[in-house]
């Protein structure tokens, strides 16, 4: 495996900085808890939600707004100004119960939009042009677990004949048995939003696909599916149509495939580390609009190009994204910065006796 060791490998975070995340943290519980006693309202712990009636007359009525929902598009009402959905079909979206202030009319329940989305902790994200609001349920926030080993596996393209830099391009045939041999030795392949509940899985590992070759639509969902495994492709959008590349169509086919979380890696793969702040935060902010318009999701990790990044690059990522992921390293551990998650790259012809032998290593838990 290519296994480098990464410059950076001894710049985890300082134990002065993590002494302070912490500080930090246990503060913000402080500060949570303070507030759910002063306003706890209907039970123990649980914020005090409005719940109105609708005054005869003032009803909600249908309205041409879009609002889409984790790819699903959600009917928008409006009553006296204000903007809502119905309460059954955003919780249908969101697939669990919502919380957040209510009108009733007619025995329906409408919630405020995109109010509600704050009060659950889902991203929202309004496209400047048409005005279209995005939630996503499926990136909420969450506190990421620490101390959990997480191997992150790097490749791109799937393809026999390589046309480029051919250690980037995997046989298929190399990845279906790299798969299995996981499988077969209890890895569970997950999204970086399955993070949250990182505990559940007894071998967590996250199998990354950068760029947004074609083959990862025609050849890697075939095989995802047939294993019925998760797997996340970093998309450079504004290379979306292009020879070689994904069509919008497929993008959209990976995401609803509902094993395929859509990623950026920016819009035009430059070197971020060159760029000045505007250039900068327009790779990190078009392409997380280009990918919700094309998906109907919110990305909430960026891979940086050729991983390039700088503490200047990390903190301008962070404010768009969750994490931000490197080209090489060692194994990502969840306690370390978020911005900086290490992976594994799985180069062309690597026998599976190595694959084997340095998964089970690295991922020994
Ligand atoms: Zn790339």
């Amino acid at each position: 495996m290519w296994i480098r060791e990464n410059s950076e490998g001894a710049a985890e975070p300082r134990d002065n900085e993590r002494g302070k995340t912490m500080r930090k943290r246990t503060l913000a519980a402080a500060l949570a808890l303070l507030l759910l006693t002063s306003c706890g309202g209907g039970g123990a712990g649980t914020a005090r939600w409005k719940h109105t009636e609708a005054p005869p007359g003032a009803e909600p009525v249908p309205c041409a707004d879009a609002v889409i929902m984790d790819g699903v598009r959600v009917d928008v009402w409006e009553s006296g100004g204000k903007k809502y959905v119905a309460r059954a079909d955003a919780e249908a979206a969101a697939g669990g119960e919502l919380q957040g202030d209510v009108l009733s009319a007619g025995g329906t329940e409408y919630m405020p939009c995109p109010e509600f989305a704050g009060a659950n902790g889902f991203p929202v994200l309004t496209d400047p042009e048409d005005g279209t609001v995005y939630i996503s349920p499926s990136a909420k926030e969450f506190e990421i677990p620490e101390r959990v080993r997480v191997p992150v596996l790097m490749y791109h393209a799937l393809e026999d004949e390589a046309w480029g830099f051919d250690t980037l391009f995997v046989r298929p045939s190399e990845f279906e048995e790299q798969l299995v041999c996981l499988l077969e030795n209890g890895f569970d392949p997950i999204w970086f939003s399955d993070l949250s509940h990182v505990g559940d899985f007894d071998r967590p590992v996250i199998l990354t696909f950068d760029d947004g070759y074609d083959n990862n639509c025609t050849v890697l969902l075939p095989i995802l599916q047939k294993y019925n495994v998760k797997a996340t492709v970093f998309l450079i959008t504004g290379l979306v149509g292009k020879p070689r590349y994904l069509t919008a169509e497929q993008v959209r086919a990976l995401s609803d495939s509902g094993l395929v979380s859509v990623q950026s890696h920016t819009v035009h793969h430059p070197e971020l580390t060159e760029l000045d702040r505007e250039e900068l935060e327009r790779e990190f902010s078009d392409s997380r609009l280009q990918i919700a318009r094309l998906t109907g999701r919110i990305p909430i990790a960026v891979s940086y190009p050729s991983g390039e990044n700088s503490a200047y690059v990390r903190r301008t990522a962070g404010e768009y994204y969750r994490f931000g992921v490197k080209v090489n390293g060692l194994i990502w551990n969840t306690g370390s910065d978020p911005l900086r998650v290490k992976r594994l790259i799985v180069p062309r012809g690597l026998s599976i006796s190595t694959f084997a032998r340095v998964m089970d290593e690295i991922g020994a838990g």
